[in-house]
């Protein structure tokens, strides 16, 4: 960190610059930080009511007496869509749990393979995101 002096006295010429003599990594700030924490939180949250809903629903048609048994199978191929749904959900859960952790770790919001700083737009949008568009195409080809 920066002591609040040199702050104050203006000595920190390169201050945008940022990268030069301290210990910034990501390049991004405490504020920026805190915006995308909050965000990944509010989303955990909302997935894991979601999920949580997801399961309660599933077990309570089941145990259902007066359900009978095409409804049954109705509902056994909506349990199939919704935890397919609840998959996917988990998968984006893992993806937040790992990039809180990146944030506490103080490595976030660079890609995971080129260490180029990922773009504000693609956190904006994927704030999970590991890697950059770049590396995440080459990953969906197959390419990496
Ligand atoms: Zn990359």
């Amino acid at each position: 960190m920066v002591p609040e002096s040199a702050l104050r006295s203006g000595t920190l010429s390169s201050r945008s610059k940022g990268l030069s003599a301290d210990k910034v990594k990501a390049g991004m700030d405490k504020k920026r930080l805190e915006y995308y924490k909050k965000k990944l939180l509010v989303r955990r949250e909302e997935l894991t009511k979601t999920i949580a809903r997801t399961q309660e629903e599933g077990r309570t048609a089941d145990e259902d007496p007066t359900v009978d048994l095409a409804d049954k199978a109705a509902n056994s191929y909506t349990k199939e869509f919704l935890f397919g749904m609840t998959n996917t959900d988990r998968t984006i859960l893992n993806m937040i749990d790992a990039a809180l952790k990146r944030i506490q770790a103080d490595e976030y919001g660079v890609c995971a393979n080129c260490q180029e700083e990922l773009q504000q737009k693609r956190l904006e949008a994927v704030p999970w995101a590991k890697h950059c568009i770049a590396c995440q195409e080459k990953m969906e080809q197959g390419l990496l």
